[in-house]
């Protein structure tokens, strides 16, 4: 088997043309807003077209399917219209039908210039339809494996054209109990057959496979990310795992909760940056796409609001992002896990910079997981599965943050000009009510509009039985026992962010960034929480510190107001 050492730099610029695809696929992959070949791609597709055998190591996400799905269709097209026969040219074996389906879809989405003929075969679907659609004449069958031994056993599947067998998820397959089927299958192909195995994990069983119908095999290992030079950032990690429809909400809410200076989202493709940007924005945040379809002109504009401030999200493609330094960034936010451990340590890279904190956001669908464990175990980097803030955590959060705003207000007492409002009304109804309603204004006037939309936690589903959930850092779900919120003087309004008030923090007082809670930045004021034990010496350091350049009110937030007569 010969090694091809998988080499990634970030200025690595092989596009699908470069890795010579015909017209009519690079016509389907600009349509699809692919921008540029996967890790995988890059070090597959070259080798599988030359008919190579091809064993690679790399979990869903990675864009595997494509990495061989590309290349047969290509070598399929080689055949030219004329190609007589019925029988498929390629079987594509998989796990569940789930994939089976997913797998054909791709093949359809890339070949569909092509005219290329794909039929996903799998248990449970009524046997008549595949049978009928066997007898038309397929190119391409994409099956799991106890229903394609049953179509071989009755004759209706031929393998006798076969000139590619891949084996996508080896490890589940095998898992799975089909290792019988799969032997079986594959002494039914062609000798000069081109294998092409697809596994996220190598256990011996799949190495027994490989030495047994692999010949000389290009191995193609994702995932040795060099870690960045120089001492590793300092980004807190973590990962949601949601269903795509879901992803949106849920990409609202941690917003709100992690309340970033400026953040960056990354999607896999324009389309999907378009989409997301649109969505963002209709939803109430100040979203800007980028992508390698703008003009430099348009690029400029956007990068220049989200300097001036008047933009806190970019949606970005890896490719358009690649190069930007920005320095305001505090959040980077994976909409779908990246398809390498290298990709994600770039983009996270773009925070945590010069010793500042960062956050990297992950948002992972349940089928994504396997990939999130692989970063981590590359990467060595801890990544925290979370829980989406429930509707009744950001009610929760948006309540105390309306009550510390009042709170503030009370104690400037600089509302004496809305004194005969409240006495005027104070005639017709109760004083509380006054209150009551007064609040209610108030709070809506904070922007606080209705988020209703229940998202299914499916971390339970996805969770790794090797990891103990951790508390977040980013807490909508109030202080950790031992701990004590303060409010700091200082908010969004005077440009603070989280990390100036660690850095003050662990900069005047004996704490540590480490044994600081949550930070809340609204508009005029922060929370932040401290150990209950440490919270007086905070204070008092804060007293005599400058934060931004300022000296501020800073004193337990759970202090009372003194009570007011009439209030
Ligand atoms: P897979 O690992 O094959 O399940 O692919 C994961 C996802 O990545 C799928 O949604 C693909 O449509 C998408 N994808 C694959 N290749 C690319 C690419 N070169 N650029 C953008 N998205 C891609």
């Amino acid at each position: 088997m010969t090694e091809q050492p998988t080499q990634q730099t970030a200025d690595d610029t092989v596009t699908f043309e470069d890795l010579g695809l015909r017209p009519e696929l690079l016509k389907a992959l600009t349509s699809l807003g692919y921008e540029e070949p996967t890790p995988i791609q890059r070090e597959a597709i070259g080798p599988l077209l030359t008919g190579a055998d091809l064993l690679g190591q790399a979990a869903t996400g990675t864009g595997k399917t494509a990495a061989f799905a590309l290349p047969v269709l290509q070598r399929w097209a080689e055949l030219g219209p004329d190609r007589e026969s019925l029988d498929p040219v390629a079987l594509v074996l998989v796990p569940t039908r789930e994939l089976a389906v997913q797998v054909s879809e791709a093949f359809h989405r890339y070949g569909r210039d092509l005219g290329v003929r794909v039929l996903p075969i799998y248990g449970g679907q009524p046997i008549g339809r595949q049978l009928a659609a066997l007898r038309r004449g397929v190119d391409v069958v994409v099956a799991t494996p106890g229903r394609a031994i049953d179509h071989i056993g009755r004759g209706t599947l031929q393998l006798g054209d076969l000139r590619t067998v891949v084996l996508d998820e080896a490890d589940e397959m095998l898992d799975m109990g089909f290792a019988e089927d799969i032997e079986a299958i594959l002494q039914e192909t062609p000798e000069q057959r081109q294998t092409v195995l697809f596994s996220a994990t190598m256990p011996s069983r799949v190495d027994g496979l490989v030495q047994r119908y692999l010949r000389s095999a290009v191995r193609i290992q994702m995932g040795r990310a060099s870690t960045p030079p120089g001492e590793a950032p300092k980004v807190r990690q973590s990962a949601y795992v949601v269903a795509r429809s879901h992803k949106p909400a849920a990409l609202g809410r941690i917003l709100d909760v992690e309340s970033p200076t400026a953040a960056i989202v990354f999607c896999r493709t324009r389309e999907e940056v378009d989409q997301l940007t649109e969505t963002m924005n209709g939803r109430g945040y100040r979203a800007e796409a980028l992508h390698g379809g703008m003009s430099q002109e348009q690029r400029d504009r956007v990068m220049g609001r989200l300097r001036a401030g008047t933009a806190d999200l970019l949606v970005a493609t890896d490719v358009a992002a690649r190069g930007l330094d920005i320095e305001q960034l505090t959040h980077v936010i994976n909409y779908d896990v990246p398809s390498a451990p290298e990709a994600y340590v770039h983009r996270i890279g773009r925070v945590g910079r010069a010793g500042r904190e960062g956050v990297a956001v992950t948002l992972a669908e349940p089928r994504e997981h396997r990939m999130l464990k692989t970063i981590e175990r590359v990467t060595k980097q801890r990544i925290t599965m979370e829980k989406i803030p429930t509707v009744a955590d950001l009610h929760a959060r948006r309540l105390e943050l309306t009550k510390s705003a009042l709170h503030e207000s009370l104690l400037e007492e600089d509302y004496e000009q809305f004194r005969v409002v409240v006495e005027t009304l104070a005639d017709e109804f109760d004083i509380v009510e006054v209150a009551l309603a007064a609040v209610k204004l108030a709070h809506e006037a904070m922007g606080n509009a209705p988020d209703d939309e229940v998202i299914p936690d499916l971390s339970e589903a996805a969770e790794r039985p090797d990891r103990k959930r951790e508390p977040s850092r980013g807490g909508s779900r109030g202080p950790a026992s031992g701990a004590v919120k303060l409010f700091v003087g200082l908010g969004r309004r005077n440009g603070v962010r989280p990390q100036d008030l660690v850095g003050a923090i662990a900069g005047e007082s004996s704490l540590s960034g480490r044994d600081i809670g949550a930070i809340e930045i609204a508009d005029r004021f922060s929370l932040v929480e401290v150990p209950a034990g440490a919270a007086d010496e905070v204070i008092d350091a804060l007293r005599s510190a400058t934060i931004k350049g300022k000296r501020v009110t800073v004193r337990r937030d759970r202090d009372r107001a003194p009570r007011r007569e009439r209030w």
